[in-house]
């Protein structure tokens, strides 16, 4: 697992989206992941490319599989999924772990896809633009007229129903009840398309259905407040009960999950709890007496996290020995060796990692980061093109950039060193570094060679939005 800090694109394409939620809802989930508690999303191999699975056959469901939509997991505890710009699903983790089964997961999934296919961003937004002109006509010709309006039937539907009898409470109140309506109907067509997607491609929604109820208006849970999905998702008992009935009207409603993607889903949870919780917290969770293998993996991480790399690696080699073809078990080996000082032995399982995984471009990066630190010369030029390779499938991870920098630094190559240095400050949101090395590296590379114009794209790029200084 990889934490990388990377306010980039993906964080940045939240700000507008986001600014129309904030009408009509309250605190935003997204930015509660930037303050100070570690990095805003969260990057690994083994989880990614379970939940693409997951998700992969719901937007081929869904009509959406050429869009390459995205899942982007965010550090944060709390129970929350959501989509902000049309090309990601965004899930906490705290989703992730609280979400036993695939098929309570796939749910969520499905909903948020239910969103996406519905165009339910851009139909918001309209909805917003439609309820400001109504402020406007409201306070130049007083609330009597939209209601007027409204009841003749206008194009608004319901929402907008709404607004004229809401116009009373002043514009600002009717802005937000026409919204919050708006939403709710939203939310029910989502699901009613989540089902769908769920029953077209063979499975249950009793996944969905389940978690939902978790979070009816007027359960204990609800009753805590301050959830971010129950804000961000009203939750009424009948939309619930509504759920429910199309729900068990599916073919698959009593169909299981497979136990081999049940075992995944444990192994992913096993391992987020390891690297995200508290120790006492994963050991609660995964007690030595439990001695199945992902309780075995979750105290294998939490050793090298936070004990002895010695017993770190043998409880690895016992997951090893039990699942020799697990690529991400020999992620993890590399993983602990080269954090533990031992970079030269985490090359071999890195490799090994590589093979099983076909050339995953997140732990290339770890690989190249082992071949750095062994500080051998005769290593260079194997990490160059690893981490060339990563970078090529994963720009947008400022690792992956660090290190090339590092590797070509040890080459003596500086101005390749200079550049890969500010791509990887310009994907930290460090703006004025990135401008500075970009500049630097111009100098170095003769004009208008490759390097000089991506040097030169850097300097004068626009800044990502949400980085700090411009
Ligand atoms: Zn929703």
């Amino acid at each position: 697992m990889l934490l990388d800090l990377a306010p980039c694109k993906r964080f940045s394409a939240l700000t507008a989206a986001t600014v129309v939620a904030a009408l009509a809802l309250a605190p935003l989930p997204p930015l509660r992941a930037q303050e100070n508690r570690g990095p805003p999303i969260l990057r690994d191999t083994e989880a990614e490319a379970l939940l693409r699975e997951y998700t992969r056959p719901i937007l081929r469901a869904a009509g959406l599989e050429k869009q390459n939509i995205q899942i982007v997991i965010i550090n944060d505890a709390a129970f929350n999924a959501f989509v902000a710009d049309g090309r990601r699903i965004f899930v906490n983790y705290g989703a992730i772990m609280q979400s036993e089964t695939p098929n309570q997961l796939i749910g969520v999934l499905a909903h948020e896809t239910g969103h996406l296919a519905g165009g339910h961003l851009a139909k918001l937004r309209e909805q917003l633009a439609r309820a400001q002109t109504q402020m406007l006509v409201a306070m130049l010709l007083g609330a009597g007229a939209i209601v007027a309006g409204a009841s003749k039937g206008g194009t608004g539907g319901s929402g907008l129903a709404d607004a004229g009898a809401a116009a009373v409470a002043g514009p600002q109140e009717m802005i937000r009840r026409t919204l919050l309506s708006y939403q709710r109907q939203q939310e029910e067509n989502a699901d009613r398309a989540g089902v769908k997607f769920l029953t077209m491609t063979g499975q249950s929604a009793k996944g969905m259905y389940e978690t939902f109820r978790r979070f009816t208006n007027d359960s204990l849970f609800a009753a805590r407040g301050a959830d971010p999905y129950l804000q961000s998702h009203p939750m009424p008992a009948d939309r619930v009960s509504a759920l429910e009935q199309i729900a068990r009207a599916s073919p698959y409603w009593d169909k299981k999950d497979d136990p081999a993607l049940q075992f995944r889903h444990d192994l992913m949870r096993a391992k987020i709890s390891a690297f995200m919780e508290r120790q006492d917290t994963v050991y609660r969770r995964y007690p030595l007496s439990n001695t199945s293998l992902p309780a075995r993996y979750a105290r294998a991480i939490a050793t090298y996290l936070h004990g002895d790399l010695n017993s770190a690696i043998a409880q690895i080699d016992g997951l090893i020995q039990a699942q020799p073809n697990n690529p991400y078990f020999y992620e993890l080996r590399g993983q602990a060796l080269l954090e533990g000082g031992k970079p030269n032995e985490a090359i071999a399982p890195l490799h090994k990692a590589l093979a099983l995984s076909n050339n995953a471009p997140l732990i290339e990066m770890l690989l190249g980061q082992a071949l750095v630190a062994t500080d051998n010369k005769a290593h260079t030029d194997e990490a160059i093109a690893i981490l060339r390779a990563a970078v090529t499938r994963e720009a947008e991870a400022p690792l992956g950039f660090s290190q090339l920098a590092m590797a070509y630094g040890k080459k003596g190559d500086y101005a390749e060193a200079d550049l890969a240095s500010a791509q990887a400050a310009y994907l930290r949101g460090d703006n004025k570094t990135a401008r500075e090395l970009a500049a630097r590296a111009k100098t170095r590379f003769a004009v208008g060679t490759p390097g000089w114009v991506r040097a030169d794209d850097i300097v004068t790029a626009k800044p990502l939005p949400g980085s700090k200084n411009n």
